[in-house]
């Protein structure tokens, strides 16, 4: 066994349909009295009904989340914290919502209690993203993860299928990714294993079912895992590429899933523990091409064309992503790195 460092994150989790009529007393164990609570402008609604649930100990409503955190946004928000007393954010939500309140922790040390709705896996990282005039910085810090984290299946049921799809497959590149980073460690390993299977079990369940409450807790488990993954272990040339991408106006999930499985060849040969422990997870000794068929069975956009984006942008996609790539397997060229982004722009299932 190599030598490895395990740096488990604090966070405590609590999971379950109906988990959310937890949350006064989740509040009370952070000694929070005024609650921020936190949506986008499409989730309003549900977050209404929580507002009514907590009474007086809710200090308000912001639900002006949106993709990438606009600094304007976090800017406002703070405000907003400020003004209304806030002395806790609940975000309620997807990866946007999560961005925005660890954008308010950041410069006010709020504590986040994280009520996640889709599978993105940002609540279980210090990682956090702001978007300044179109260019996204993203960074590390220990007060912006979450203190506890609220799963609770019943609030992922209104996932569109579409979004469950890719949002799903954006979750298992975290896992991927963790199991051939160079500080990829056991048991981080062992959970991006577990996470993988959750989610490929589970996503065509839902597919055929989005109220199945069996396979919507079975990928929310996964998702959960797939944020440990993602907060313990460095990412690699796929998370590059998709940030890279997302600069060009690609959306975020649905980048990820077409991008996983080209990443995933280009890294094949040079990972090939990872490779035998995702291929086990997807039942399958073709890792790149089983998730590559995972997707086109769940019916997600299969090509960056079909996303948005330009023939004319791929070189220069290449050449930003080579150019301070992040530490991977297989050495990042320039060179192999257009062939994969043309197989991914084209919508190619990727070579055996
Ligand atoms: P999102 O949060 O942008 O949500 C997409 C849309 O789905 C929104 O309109 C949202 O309101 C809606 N939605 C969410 N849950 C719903 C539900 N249960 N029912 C109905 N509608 C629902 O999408 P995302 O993919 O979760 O997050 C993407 C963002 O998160 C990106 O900016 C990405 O960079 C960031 N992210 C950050 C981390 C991290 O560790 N910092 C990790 C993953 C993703």
């Amino acid at each position: 066994m190599k030598p490895f460092v395990y740096n488990g994150l604090p966070s405590r989790v609590i999971f379950g349909a109906g988990s959310i009529a937890q949350l006064p007393a989740e509040l009370d164990r952070l000694g929070a009295k005024r609650a921020l609570l936190l949506s986008t402008p499409e989730q309003k609604e549900s977050v209404l009904l929580l507002k009514k649930t907590l009474g007086e100990r809710c200090a308000g409503v912001y639900d002006k989340a949106v993709m990438h955190v606009p600094v304007e946004v976090a800017e406002d928000a703070r405000r907003a914290a400020k003004e209304l007393g806030a002395d806790c954010c609940v975000t309620v939500g997807g990866g946007s919502t999560t961005g925005l309140g660890k954008a308010i922790a950041l410069t006010s040390t709020l504590p986040i209690l994280a009520v996640p709705t889709t599978y993105a896996g940002s609540e279980m990282t210090p990682i956090y993203g702001l978007t300044e005039g179109g260019l996204k910085k993203t960074g590390r810090d220990a007060r912006v993860l979450p203190k506890t984290v609220l799963y609770d299946p019943n609030l992922t049921l209104s996932l569109p299928a579409a979004l469950s799809a890719a949002s799903g497959m954006n979750a298992i590149a975290h896992c991927v990714e963790a199991l051939y980073a160079v500080d990829a460690n056991p048991v981080v390993s062992l959970m991006a294993e577990e996470g993988i299977r959750a989610l490929a079990v589970s996503l065509p369940k839902i597919k055929l079912n989005l109220q199945d409450i069996e396979a919507r807790s079975e990928a929310l488990y996964g998702a959960w895992l797939s944020g440990v993954a993602l907060g313990a272990a460095g990412m690699a040339l796929h998370h590059k590429l998709c940030h890279v991408l997302g600069g060009f106006g690609l959306p975020h999930a649905e980048t990820h899933s077409v991008v996983l499985p080209h990443a995933m060849r280009y890294n094949r040969d040079a990972a090939q523990e990872a490779m035998a422990r995702i291929a086990r997870a997807v039942n399958s000794n073709d890792a790149p091409g089983a998730v590559w068929d995972l997707e086109s069975r769940l019916g997600i956009a299969m090509s960056l064309k079909e996303i948005g984006m330009k023939e004319a942008d791929i070189e220069r996609a290449a050449k930003i992503a080579t150019e301070a790539p992040y530490p991977n397997p297989r050495k990042v060229e320039f060179g192999p790195v257009l062939e994969l982004l043309r197989a991914a722009w084209e919508g190619r299932r990727p070579a055996g």
